[in-house]
């Protein structure tokens, strides 16, 4: 996910500028694995639960954590790399160092709503208003299959939705009228023929 928090519009729309300079100068790397483009029809499947965490899932985890931190993003979910199991990586800090992976995460609790600009890596280069809640609770398995809560609001409540709603076959855009989904379709097709 990349997220755009309104209540700070001002410094994320400097840092938006930032990042954009950041991933302009940097697009000789690729990042370490694909990630899939709305509209692709495999970001609509719902992915299933890891019955076990083992080297795999590890190497997966670590995979997606470094292709989020280099894209740059601050949230990604296994169904963006066109695997679909239970596992969402996640730093939402400014340091970049707070780094989350959450293996099977299930809503325990939300409540309160705010409104955020999100983006997402799969929706290049489109930013729109979303409506989530406020506070959530979520109980995952972390790589040591211990089962830990994480509760958060905010940023990181934001993440944390927007990269569950990917687990369900769900992207930010979703949430959007069909007017604006219509005009997303377009704004990338044109963008994937100019890059073609
Ligand atoms: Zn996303």
């Amino acid at each position: 996910m990349r997220c755009l928090n309104t209540k700070f519009s001002p410094f994320f729309k400097i840092l938006r500028s930032i990042l954009h300079v950041i991933t302009t100068s940097i697009k000789f790397f690729m990042p370490l694995l694909p990630i899939l483009r709305f509209p692709d029809s495999r970001l609509k499947k719902i992915a299933t639960p890891v019955e076990n965490i083992d080297d795999n899932i590890r190497r997966l985890a670590r995979d997606m954590a470094e292709t989020m931190y280099e894209a740059p993003g601050i949230g990604l979910a296994a169904t963006q790399v066109n695997v679909h199991k239970c596992v969402i990586v996640i730093d939402a800090s400014e340091a970049r160092n707070e780094l989350l992976v959450l293996i099977n995460p299930q809503l325990v609790e939300c409540d309160g709503v705010q409104v955020c600009e999100e983006g997402c890596l799969s929706v290049p280069g489109i930013y729109d208003k979303v409506e989530r809640a406020e506070h959530v609770v979520v109980r995952f398995l972390d790589l040591e299959s211990n089962e830990q809560v994480v509760e958060a609001e905010g940023l990181l409540a934001v993440c944390i939705q927007h990269e569950m709603d990917h687990l369900q076959g769900k992207v930010f855009v979703d949430h959007l009228s069909q007017l604006k989904q219509t005009r997303i379709k377009a704004k990338l097709a044109k963008q994937a023929r100019i890059t073609a």
